[in-house]
């Protein structure tokens, strides 16, 4: 009864804000079955928030409801209700963008992660099916009992399949695999007309492309089928340290184009050291924070040291043999003699190393703080401009983070999907992973850093750097335009098919809602 109370109470609120064409009932049917509605303050709070922890987060409309769901059915339920009632609808999955985009405004959120997880493991056909809000760490969890694990990763497993699916979910795996959107067979997606549909290559080819890399724009994905393969046991881990960056790139592409057999790394990043101890970087537990290794002793006399990190899967029993193949890959390899860590861990370690960080940076407060994060896609043929520029020039030498750097090949991304990336067959990823401090110094604080991505965004402008944004942020959809280039018309006509409202994700703010009565922020206010 209270919960009735309460739903009555979040419809009028509805009504009386957004002006909604829904009959009540309609909104009210949603808290019965499998799923929940809630305008609990801590629901419609926590549905506000992201990682990003950004200003304007605190001056942004809540939603007005939060949606529950346990199946595909209540998911589609609240798509058909908010097409019917004409409000904003965002899936959200473990809230970790930056920039609100899994929030609705004045709408409702499906919090993705209260579904049901679970899904079919099938070992011999080499696949997992796994719910859209599931954390990959459970996906992971679930396939080890089998032996196999997914083949391609996010550094961090705290994020939901749907999440990543939306973006492209990349690691140090994808210049070999591909992105995780290059590795997935099947998707159950309920589209903003709010029909179920499957979708593959075989089926509904459009929807499934459209959706891989679609920033939520056409549909929620509910299930996805996920390549899997056998779980290596272990991993050797390797970082090796450069002071040329023409050197580090080299030996970086080198590295991510072999691909047969054992003959290759399993995984292949990098990070650019700016600051004077490498330990400073929740990254860095590798090196040991009781024993921290500082640039100069290396005997470099450069401010920025590039550090290649890679690892080796194996299996106990074949321990021997991978040994001396890691030998003959790092003798082609130039870095600076004496500087090569190596460790030997758990392969499922290995995947969640980020987590350990999360736990060491919340126990210190340090988790929660303000991020303003940069991802860049940079061709490989600009790459070491961006490098005189931006980690020689424009970032001085302080970080207030990670900063990531990896090259991949295009060729393992399908350009049938949303995803955008560089003209070039060798792109690469920076990620500025910053973490911005309250701590009196201005250029750790949350608008310094905020000012430095625009400068090195303007930077690459100038210098017509042809970078694309990972995890993209754009106000208009002129800069949308620009971002999607080529594929901009075919996203348009993708959304007048699947979600013809502009119902869906509009914390992307790519398209205005097309609604009448439909509450939105102007997007020039962002
Ligand atoms: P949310 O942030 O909740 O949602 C992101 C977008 O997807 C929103 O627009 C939302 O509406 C939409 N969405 C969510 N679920 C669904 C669904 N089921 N169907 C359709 N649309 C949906 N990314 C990488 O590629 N590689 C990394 O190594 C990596 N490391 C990270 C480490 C950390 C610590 C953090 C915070 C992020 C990292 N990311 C990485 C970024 C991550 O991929 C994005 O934040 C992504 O949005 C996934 O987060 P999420 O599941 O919390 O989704």
């Amino acid at each position: 009864m209270a919960t009735e109370l309460l739903l009555t109470f979040a419809i009028c609120r509805l009504i009386v804000t957004v002006g909604l064409n829904v009959k009540p009932a309609e909104l009210l049917v949603l808290g019965f079955g499998g799923g929940r509605v809630s305008t609990e303050w801590h629901d419609l709070d926590a549905a506000s928030r992201d990682f990003g922890m950004l200003p304007p987060s605190k001056a942004e409309t809540p939603p007005l409801a939060v949606v529950h769901p346990s199946t595909a059915e209540d998911v589609a339920q609240a798509v058909r209700t908010a097409q019917s009632g004409r409000f904003a609808v965002s899936a959200r999955g473990h809230g970790h963008s930056i920039n609100g985009q899994s929030r609705a405004p004045g709408g409702v959120v499906v919090e993705m992660t209260s579904g049901v997880g679970g899904g079919r493991v099938a070992v011999e056909e080499g696949y997992v099916d796994a719910w859209g809000g599931e954390l990959w760490i459970d996906v992971l969890k679930r396939t080890l009992k089998y032996g196999m694990a997914p083949r391609s990763w996010t550094d961090y497993l705290y994020l939901t399949v749907g999440g990543t699916l939306s973006n492209a979910g990349i690691s140090g795996q994808a210049f070999h695999h591909g992105p995780q959107i290059s590795n997935v067979f099947e998707l159950d997606v309920v589209t903003g007309n709010g029909e179920i549909s499957t979708c593959s290559e075989a089926q509904n080819p459009d929807l499934f492309h459209a959706v891989l890399g679609g920033l939520g724009q056409f549909g929620i994905i509910t299930r996805a089928r996920i390549a899997i393969e056998q779980a290596p046991q272990r991993v050797r881990w390797i970082r090796v340290l450069y002071s040329d960056f023409s050197t580090f790139t080299a030996d970086q592409e080198h590295l991510i184009s072999l691909h047969g057999g054992n003959q290759k790394f399993d995984y292949v990043e990098g990070f650019v050291i700016v600051d004077e101890v490498l330990t400073n970087t929740w990254r860095s537990s590798f090196f040991s924070p009781r024993n921290p290794v500082k640039i100069s002793s290396l005997g470099s006399s450069d401010s920025v040291l590039y550090c290649l990190e890679v690892i080796k899967n194996y299996h106990e029993s074949n321990a021997d043999s991978m040994d001396q193949e890691v030998e003959a890959l790092m003798k082609d390899l130039r870095f600076i003699p004496n500087s090569v860590f190596s460790t030997d861990l758990l392969y499922v370690d290995f995947l969640d190393r980020v987590h350990s960080a999360e736990l060491r940076l919340r126990s210190k407060g340090l988790w929660e703080v303000p991020h303003p994060w940069l991802n860049l896609f940079v061709p490989r043929s600009r790459i070491a401009d961006f490098d005189r520029g931006v980690f020689k020039g424009i970032l001085g030498n302080n970080t207030s983070g990670p900063i990531l750097i990896y090259p991949m090949n295009k060729d393992k991304w399908d350009d049938r999907t949303s995803a955008v990336t560089p003209d070039e067959d060798v792109f690469y990823l920076v990620a500025l992973l910053r973490s911005a401090l309250d701590s009196g110094d201005v250029t750790q604080g949350v608008d310094y850093l905020i000012d430095q991505n625009r400068r090195i965004l303007r930077f690459c402008a100038d210098e017509g750097i042809e970078v694309k944004q990972y995890l993209p942020h754009y106000r208009s959809e002129a800069e949308w335009a620009g971002h999607f280039g080529a594929k901009w018309e075919r996203f348009r006509r993708n959304k007048m098919r699947f979600d013809p409202k502009h119902i869906l994700a509009t914390g992307q703010r790519i398209f205005e809602p097309s609604g009448v009565g439909v509450h939105h922020p102007h997007m020039a206010s962002w």
